[in-house]
């Protein structure tokens, strides 16, 4: 699989500009007195929350700017949102094909008293799955992926990129953030681990998704993602295209199709008698409910559930799966 996708190193240019900014600015003048000052950390969407969170520990209150609930490929900070980044200490975001507002909000901040953090800086992004590309709507569309952190192994370097980057603006809280990093990476390492084992035994490498947001995991773990279009979890789809879905299921013995959220219960029901195949929750993480939130789910916790879900396909024999559209 890793061949397939010419991987190209493309944050660069925007990176090195915002990387300029924040340096060695942000200390002193927030730490009041010493050591009691926490730092106030403002994060994007919710992976980013919480892999900050896990580097800052004690040492800051994190905030996630994008609220539970809301799309992240869409959103737009308003004033007072960006009133609330402009005063914090810190500002840690993934990469500018994801908040793709960045580079015009906080690229021109060079003067600003603030330590910008880029979660990607040390990943090298693989070009827009074209079907992901078109569901996230046109003037959203990103030209490079941004969904690495559903690989394991690509958080962990984010969770790196983060303590490096705080780190090295708050060298007075470097040794708390290499601890908290260094048991927090042990956690992912785990649950790679599950993954790794789990999948290497694949009987069936195709997963069938509606959101095809699993690019890196699926390159990580040789699996092939199929995306199909025109499903959505709250939509019943045409007759027509039950129909359709029928013939491509049953020629590609296809069990399960994975949706991001759970859908209707209608729509599930309709799915199972009509086309014969079950839907499951495959979660892009992009954002947490309140509800998850307050039953203390976190990314890993959703991860493990992400893998439970993949093993239902991962587990039974199957053919590959072709894609439903082979107009390339
Ligand atoms: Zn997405």
């Amino acid at each position: 699989m890793k061949k397939k996708f010419g991987f190209m190193l493309v944050t660069l240019f925007v990176g090195g500009v915002l990387a300029a900014c924040g340096n060695n600015t942000g200390n002193d003048s927030n730490t009041s007195g010493e050591g009691e000052g926490k730092l106030s950390i403002i994060t994007t969407f919710y992976p980013i929350y919480d892999f900050t969170q896990n580097v800052v520990g004690d040492e800051g209150d994190v905030e996630l700017l994008i609220p539970s609930g809301t799309e992240p490929h869409d959103f737009e900070p308003s004033a007072k949102q960006i009133a609330q980044i402009q005063e914090a200490d810190a500002f840690v975001y993934h990469d500018e094909n994801m908040e793709t507002w960045v580079p015009d909000t906080v690229g021109g901040w060079e003067e600003e008293d603030l330590s910008i953090v880029k979660g990607t800086e040390d990943i090298q992004l693989m070009p827009t799955d074209k079907d992901h590309e078109d569901e996230d709507g046109g003037e959203h569309s990103h030209e490079y992926d941004p969904h690495t952190w559903v690989d394991p192994k690509l958080a962990i370097k984010e969770v790196e990129a983060i303590r490096d980057q705080l780190s090295q603006d708050y060298p007075d809280k470097e040794a708390a953030f290499e601890e908290n990093a260094e048991n927090y990476i042990g956690e992912l390492e785990d649950l790679d681990q599950k993954y790794e084992s789990s999948l290497s035994d694949a009987k069936q490498n195709s997963f069938v998704t509606q959101h095809a947001a699993f690019a890196y995991l699926a390159n990580e773990y040789d699996l092939n993602q199929v995306a199909i279009s025109g499903l959505s979890p709250d939509e019943e789809p045409s007759p027509e295209r039950l129909a359709e879905l029928k013939d491509y299921v049953e020629e590609n013995d296809i069990h399960y199709i994975y949706f991001e959220e759970n859908a209707s219960d209608k729509i599930a029901s309709t799915l199972a008698d009509e086309v014969g195949v079950e839907l499951e929750v495959l979660n892009p993480l992009e954002s947490l409910t309140d509800q998850q939130m307050d039953n203390d789910e976190d990314y890993i916790s959703v991860m493990q559930d992400n893998l439970n879900a993949l093993e239902k396909t991962t587990d039974t024999e199957g053919e590959e799966v072709q894609p439903e559209d082979l107009d390339e």
